[in-house]
């Protein structure tokens, strides 16, 4: 899929989030190996401890797929109410990079980060350069 339909389908799932607490709406999606498309949006709770983001939401939707591995993925956020600098990127968090990081191979998975207020305006870089020294899957292996 092209870098901009990816992430216009981030900002279409954004619009399904629930975040009542935070305000803050996110959205993202992913294409798998097998070129298929899962999407998550952020999905906030009253404990907000049990708050899950919408890259969490997109991989776990691959996983129940029966998919293992991402090739790109693409994320879209800002304040559902169009307050705040809607001109800004929002990356995955620390937890997230980690769970990409465990269905990814670093150096070819590709994040695609794009402002809600401006789709066409995307940033692309490999998954290694949001998390260096990563510790994945493959250092269990004996
Ligand atoms: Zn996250």
């Amino acid at each position: 899929m092209e870098n901009i339909d990816l992430i216009k389908k981030a900002a279409e799932v954004r619009k399904n989030s629930y975040s009542p607490y935070s305000g803050y709406a996110v959205g993202a999606a992913l294409e798998c190996e097998e070129n298929m498309i899962h999407a998550g949006c952020n999905v906030e709770n009253a404990s907000y401890g049990g708050t899950i983001c919408a890259e969490r939401n997109a991989i776990t939707n691959m996983a129940a797929d029966g998919m293992r591995k991402i090739k790109k993925i693409a994320i879209v956020g800002g304040f559902a109410d169009g307050s705040g600098d809607n001109s800004a990127l929002v990356p995955p968090c620390g937890v997230c990079r980690q769970v990409i990081r465990e269905f990814c191979n670093p150096e070819t998975c590709i994040v695609l980060l794009a402002p809600i207020d401006n789709l066409e305006k995307i940033t692309e870089m490999k998954f290694a350069d949001l998390l260096p020294l990563s510790f994945g899957p493959d250092n269990l292996e004996k």
